[in-house]
């Protein structure tokens, strides 16, 4: 059976979790169909027209780029405009579109780290961390089989910590109910009060779990209506993701020195500087794309300098009146870092779960290097 797109998305998110995604991102499939079939992958960072071009012309039938085709509403789509027409192309030719976007920035092993470790930065941490939310779950069930409910919850990801598996908290009770005419009760009689010994079972469950544990819950549950309460927590998991990264460097630089080392790291030739220049540079922060905004945030969480892209004038002010310098490496060279872990990581996946592809048929496309340059 050949790999269909659905198995490679699923192994994507179950890394870059979707909810990872900012509320006004449009990360996720694009275009395309879940079921069909994959031969080929191309990576890029925009999905571009000479994108498509080679794509299809080597036989690809899945595209995968950072930044989503559209981030706005479209209410049509014809072959009028620019976007219509790729659509209607990819689709013609039986291609899919997904974008890995702000869930990539922050995920380990996303933009951000894998920037922070090109420019060779140690004892990383989350610039802006966010910890997973998650939920209380807690379910009623006939006493002798609560044990099997709580297994099937379990072993669909419930009561899960970093360093523990299997948190739950049970006790015993008298549930009640009566069942009215149509029922087909799993104890107890049409129109009669029954009293049932109980447990209820108390456990916590992440946000991405949440379908497959409510699932298996029901699945194991003997009764017919389950009786359960499901409310989010406010109280957070530890933070594995985030956007930005901040570290050290190996050694303290000076200003040129260190824009120097980001620009050979880079492979630039130009970087643009702002802010205020560091005498010595030994934290650095990085936020891949548009990140000068958060200079401000670096400068307080004890970075000598950030490096991003996008900086403008009044963000290069703002940068100075905090005390900070600036590194824009431009929006695509803080980014394309990126594509080569994406890589390494779907074809390990391939080898390892059989998808049947061979390293060449998942490949970067890097022919496109990005709208703007320094002359
Ligand atoms: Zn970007």
């Amino acid at each position: 059976m050949s790999l269909k797109c659905w198995q490679v998305i699923k192994h994507l998110e179950s890394w870059a979790r979707p909810e990872l995604a900012e509320n006004w991102d449009n990360a996720g499939l694009q275009v395309g169909d879940r079921n069909q079939a994959v031969n080929r992958i191309v990576l890029a960072l925009d999905v571009e027209t000479d994108v498509i071009d080679r794509a299809i012309a080597a036989g690809a039938d899945f595209v995968i780029t950072h930044h989503p085709l559209t981030m706005s509403a479209v209410s049509r789509f014809t072959t009028d405009s620019w976007l219509g027409r790729t659509i209607a192309r990819l689709c013609r030719h039986g291609v899919s579109l997904y974008a890995l976007h702000t869930n990539l920035d922050k995920v380990a092993g996303g933009v951000g780290e894998i920037l922070a470790d090109r420019l060779g930065l140690t004892d990383l941490k989350i610039l802006l961390p966010e910890g997973e939310k998650f939920y209380k779950l807690a379910v009623f069930a006939p006493f002798e089989h609560s044990e099997a409910v709580l297994k099937a919850m379990c072993g669909a990801g419930a009561g899960r910590f970093p360093n523990y598996s299997d948190c739950s908290f049970q006790s015993r009770g008298i549930g009640q109910f009566r069942p009215l005419a149509g029922a087909n009760p799993f104890v107890g009689r049409i129109a009669e009060v029954e009293s049932v010994e109980e447990m209820k079972l108390e456990t916590i469950v992440r946000k991405r779990d949440l379908p497959a544990v409510l699932s298996a819950m029901l699945e194991a549950h003997p009764y017919e209506e389950v009786a359960y309460d499901l409310y989010q927590l406010e109280n957070r998991l530890p933070a594995d993701a985030g956007l930005g990264r901040i570290g050290r460097l190996q050694a303290r630089l000076t200003a040129g020195q260190f824009v120097s080392l980001v620009k050979e790291r880079l492979g630039l030739t130009a970087a643009v500087v702002g802010g205020r220049l560091a005498d010595r540079i030994e934290t650095v922060a990085v936020v891949g794309g548009s990140g000068a905004t958060l200079a401000g945030k670096a400068k307080i969480a004890g970075a000598d300098v950030l490096v991003t892209g996008d900086m403008k004038y009044h963000d290069a002010q703002e940068a100075y009146r905090q005390g900070i310098m600036v590194v824009d490496v431009g929006h695509f060279a803080s980014e394309t870092v990126v594509l080569g872990e994406l890589c390494r990581r779907l074809r390990q996946a391939a080898s390892e779960e059989g998808w049947g592809l061979a390293d060449g048929d998942i490949y970067v496309d890097d022919a496109f290097a990005g709208y703007m340059k320094i002359w």
